[in-house]
């Protein structure tokens, strides 16, 4: 298995370039897209969420009520931790999981994992083979992620706060995707850095 974990801050076109991934054929396997699964109605990590927090973190039909524990966290590292502290492990597992059913159905060059919080969460290492990260200005990532997300500049900016800073990320990366042009100009990049893994991959067969 050769594993690539793709990430960066919010807003930086981590899902925009996993996209143009997948077009090419590489099996995703998305963090964001777990946690979500692994939180829907009736799951056991909703249930440990609500006996740990409390049922005010559901609406009335038993859902998460996703942006009211966003800004308890977002106030709150004690209580952010221990949100990741039941996340976490479940949706470790769960990349494992779909890792494992990937390269037996589908018997990928790679595969690429989805990680937004790669560099706060150690357990990742021993599974990466290689890094990306997507990077671009500041001032594009807050525009980006304001439209994208109906946020404001200052919600943007402390999700930025909360994340690994930008520097430590490009220090850790084996490759860096720089997505300050168009759509168009991030295809041609994730093109350039897939064929190179593909060389790689074809390598070290
Ligand atoms: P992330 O997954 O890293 O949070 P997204 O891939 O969702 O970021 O990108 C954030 C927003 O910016 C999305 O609406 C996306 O369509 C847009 N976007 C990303 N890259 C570009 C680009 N090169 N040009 C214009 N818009 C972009």
């Amino acid at each position: 298995m050769f594993i690539v974990a793709l990430t960066g801050g919010i807003g930086s076109g981590k899902s925009a370039a996993a996209e143009q991934f997948a077009w090419l054929g590489v099996p995703i396997v998305d963090t964001d897209a777990i946690a979500h699964h692994l939180t829907s109605k009736g799951s056991p990590v909703l249930t440990q969420i609500s006996q740990t927090f409390g049922t005010d973190f559901l609406t009335q039909d038993g859902s998460l009520n996703r942006s009211k524990l966003r800004s308890h966290i977002f106030g709150d590292t004690e209580e952010r931790f221990k949100l990741e502290a039941l996340l976490h492990p479940a949706i470790y597992s769960y990349v494992l999981e779909k890792l494992n059913e990937n390269e037996r159905n589908l018997k990928p060059i790679y595969q690429i994992v989805v990680l937004p919080l790669l560099f706060e969460n150690p357990r990742y290492d021993a599974l990466i083979n290689k890094i990306v990260v997507i990077d671009c200005d500041e001032a594009k990532q807050i525009n980006r992620a304001m439209t994208r997300s109906k946020l404001s500049e200052m919600q943007v900016k402390a999700i930025m706060e909360s994340q690994v800073k930008r520097e430590i990320r490009l220090n850790r990366a084996d490759e860096v995707i720089v997505n300050n042009g168009s759509i168009e100009e991030l295809h041609v990049n994730v093109i350039n850095i897939h064929e190179k893994f593909i060389k790689t991959c074809v390598v070290r067969k």
